[in-house]
This record gives structure tokens, C-alpha cells and sequence, in this order.
């Protein structure tokens, strides 16, 4: 057991380094050494319990005196070798560190624009999950057994029965189990499809569905909303046109074409000379799919639509080539800024 002269003598050896110690390191080194949890002061402290009284008072004031001096010194010792360090000057004729400026990737600045025409009409946003079920993605869509979509042809099946959701209208009927009308949802997201990739198609895209579900819901809404859509997102002089087509999910159902922003109708290459261009799917939502998820069908109707988010951006930026979305060319991102 240390006695207070030896204690004295760490101290003095302490104090000493200190004195001579010439960076932060050998500061904490003599820290470490003599009042870390193993240092040679803690020690002498720890071990105070093991001694008679008498013994402790006087070899436990040393000790602690020892700890409070050292610990002023080590702090002393800090000051004097920060206020010695060199001061960096700084000149001003280096040349500068350039810093690179990200862009947002085309495709996601089209999404969020598409989004935000919706959201400024009153619609909620949604998102659902890329593996869905069978049920979700076709039966409670009103897709047939035997729709080709189905084929394992043209959809990605996972092991255990699920699939890579190959629209993201699934997310509808999602929303319509859980929530009474009215509703009104946009759902932004990826969808998958077994495509060959080439420059027209490819087997990852992006697309905003979105639906409205309440009573006394007509076409006329649904042109209504989706002109004011166009008009927000295209200009104010866009016209459009409603040609029917046909999806399993709506009845009846259309295609919406504008007229093509780039010759404004009079014909040009993008448009392939017929001065419109196609843009989305829309419908009204099948009864089917309604009785599907507990609503009254005769009570309630709705409309659904569906917007190609790489079909836009292609259209909008002039690209002629989808896998270009992709491949992530730092060349290509760059013009986008
Ligand atoms: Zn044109």
C-alpha cells in the first residue's frame, strides 16, 4: 500500500511530464496512467477501504489532493499547448474546391408534379407494398382467370404465391376495405411487368393511379377533373379527347389523348403526325370492384384513372429511349437539373 511520500513522489512525477508533455496525446496518456478507472491514483483511492480509519484520513487526503492538482495541472497543460499551436493562414489565391450540385431524377420531378396537380384538387396520397397477392392485384380487380395479364408470361410471380404488383390500382382496393366514402386518393409508385426491355418498354416503371368513390359520382366528374388536371399540368390551352377502351377494372372506360404540346396540334414527329397524344387510362370504376369490398353499388360510384409516369417524362423531355431512366448515366441525370 502506497504511503503519502510515495504518493507525493507520483504527484511530482506527474507534474513533471506535464510540464514537458508537448502535444494533447501525451496529456492523456499521463491521464490515463494515473486517473483512469486503473490509474495509479485511482488505485491508491480504491484501495482506501481495506485500511484502519486513522490510516485512511491521511492517506486518502493525499491521495485526493494529488487527483485535484493533477487534474488543474493536465487542464493547465491543455491551455498551454493549445495557445502554442500554430494559427493556419489562409490564402486567398489557392484555387477552390468545386462542389457538385445533385439534380433530382427526372422521373421522380414528373411524379412529384403529377402528385402535387392531384393534391391541389383535394386528393389524399397512398402508398402500398410492390409484392401483392393475387387477390389485390387481379380478383378483387375484376381480372379474369384467364386474363392474359395473368399469364406468367407478362407477371413477375415470387415463391410463395405473391407477385410484383404489376399496377398500383391494388392499393385502391386496399383503401376502399378500410375507409367509408368519400374518398378521393392518388397512389404514386413502381409496378413490374415481364417485359423484354428494350427503348419503348421496360420491366420496372412508375405509375400515379388514382380514384374517387362517392355517391352521385358521373363521367362528367371524371372528365372534369381530368381536364382540370390536364390544363394544370400541360397549359392552359391543352384540349382533350376521350376515346373508349377497355380495362377490367372500370365500365365504361376510356383513353384520354391531348393535343401535343410540341406543334400544338398541327402534327410533328412526337405526335406522329396526328396532333394528339395519348396520356392515361380512366373509367369508371366497375360495380364489381365496389361490391367487392362490402360498398352498395348502387349507392355508391366512382372513377378511376392511371398516368404512365415514364410515358410523361419521355413525352415531356423528348426521350426517345426508356432503359436511359435506368441506367443511372451521371451524363444524362445532369441535364435534368
Ligand atoms: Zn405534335
Amino acid at each position: 500500500m502506497a504511503g503519502v511520500s510515495e504518493i507525493e513522489q507520483m504527484l511530482a512525477e506527474a507534474l513533471s511530464a506535464i510540464k514537458s508533455a508537448s502535444s494533447i496525446k501525451d496529456l492523456d496518456d499521463i491521464r490515463i496512467q494515473h486517473l483512469s478507472r486503473k490509474g495509479r491514483i485511482t488505485s491508491v483511492l480504491k484501495s482506501l477501504k481495506d485500511l484502519p480509519l486513522e490510516k485512511r484520513k491521511e492517506i486518502g487526503a493525499a491521495a485526493n489532493k494529488a487527483r485535484v492538482t493533477l487534474e488543474q495541472s493536465l487542464k493547465d497543460g491543455l491551455e498551454r499547448i493549445r495557445a502554442a499551436r500554430p494559427t493556419i493562414a489562409v490564402d486567398p489565391t489557392l484555387p477552390g474546391i468545386r462542389h457538385r450540385v445533385g439534380a433530382i431524377h427526372p422521373l421522380t420531378s414528373v411524379m412529384n408534379r403529377l402528385c402535387e396537380g392531384f393534391i391541389r384538387m383535394g386528393f389524399g396520397v397512398a402508398k402500398g407494398p410492390d409484392l401483392e397477392t393475387d387477390y389485390y392485384n387481379f380478383e378483387a380487380l375484376n381480372f379474369p382467370p384467364d386474363h392474359p395479364a395473368r399469364d406468367m408470361q407478362d407477371t413477375f410471380y415470387v415463391e410463395g404465391g405473391k407477385l410484383l404488383r404489376t399496377h398500383t390500382t391494388p392499393v385502391q382496393v386496399r383503401i376502399l376495405e378500410m375507409q367509408k366514402p368519400p374518398v378521393k386518393v392518388i397512389m404514386p409508385g413502381k409496378t413490374y411487368r415481364n417485359e423484354t426491355v428494350s427503348a419503348r418498354a421496360h420491366c420496372i416503371f412508375h405509375q400515379v393511379d388514382g380514384f374517387l368513390v362517392d355517391e352521385g359520382v358521373t363521367m362528367a366528374d371524371l372528365k372534369g377533373a381530368l381536364f382540370a388536371f390536364c390544363r394544370y399540368f400541360f397549359g392552359e390551352d391543352v384540349k382533350v379527347k376521350f376515346r373508349t377502351s377497355f380495362f377490367p377494372f372500370t365500365e365504361p372506360s376510356a383513353e384520354l389523348d391531348i393535343t401535343c404540346f410540341l406543334c400544338k396540334g398541327k402534327g410533328c414527329a412526337l405526335c406522329k403526325y396526328s396532333g394528339w397524344l395519348e396520356i392515361l387510362g380512366c373509367g369508371m370504376i366497375d360495380p364489381f370492384v365496389l361490391s367487392n369490398v362490402g360498398l352498395d353499388s348502387e349507392k355508391y360510384t366512382g372513377y378511376a384513372f392511371g398516368i404512365g409516369v415514364e410515358r410523361i417524362a419521355m413525352l415531356k423531355y423528348g426521350i426517345t429511349d426508356i432503359r436511359l431512366f435506368f441506367e443511372n448515366d451521371i451524363r444524362f441525370i445532369r441535364q435534368f437539373k
